[in-house]
């Protein structure tokens, strides 16, 4: 099947994402490394009216290990994080993680932020957020609780 027209959005900056959000609310989605979002369009599960892709906004791909802390952009590419030494450094558990996720075409398409917002019920580790407290989400990736309360430290 083909999805069902839609408006692509390619801002290029983070400002210009947020401003086309804000505009369009919940008839946009986002779109990361498409793994699971370019399915479910194809078999149109979901109809957006507008796709905003962040592949284009810079900095948001960013990965950080400071003081012992990973920060992790919402669009680092899961094989990237995988493959940083720093990161399974302060964080084992995480990298070994996103070794069992899929293979390694998938994950260097598939981000971080997709697949903790996804948030399939098949998703490896099913706890990834939570099973670390050296874990901490981007500014673009909605922090939730389990219960779905906001997510607090
Ligand atoms: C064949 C196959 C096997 C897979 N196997 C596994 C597996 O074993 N384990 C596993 O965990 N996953 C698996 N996946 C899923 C994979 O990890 C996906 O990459 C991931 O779930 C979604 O990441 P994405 O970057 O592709 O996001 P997309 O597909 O682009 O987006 C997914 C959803 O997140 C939203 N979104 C994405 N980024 C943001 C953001 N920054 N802010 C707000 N919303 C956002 C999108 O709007 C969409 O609703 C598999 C996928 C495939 C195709």
């Amino acid at each position: 099947m083909k999805p069902a027209p839609f408006e692509y959005c390619a801002p290029t900056s983070l400002d210009e994402a947020i401003d086309v959000l804000a505009r369009h609310g919940d008839a946009a989605k986002v779109l990361a490394g498409g793994q699971s979002l370019v399915p479910m369009l194809n078999m149109r599960l979901v109809r957006p009216s507008v796709l905003i892709s962040l592949r284009h906004v810079p900095a948001l791909d960013d990965v950080a290990v400071t003081g012992g802390w990973a920060r992790i952009g919402g669009m680092a590419r899961q094989r990237a994080v995988e493959e940083d030494p720093a990161v399974r450094q302060v964080c084992p558990l995480l990298t070994e993680a996103l070794g069992l996720v899929a293979h390694p075409a998938i994950r260097n398409q598939g981000t971080i932020g997709g697949s903790v917002v996804h948030a399939g019920p098949l998703r490896r580790p099913p706890n990834r957020t939570s099973c670390s407290r050296k874990w901490r989400s981007g500014p673009s990736v909605p922090r939730v609780s389990r219960r779905g309360g906001p997510w607090k430290r």
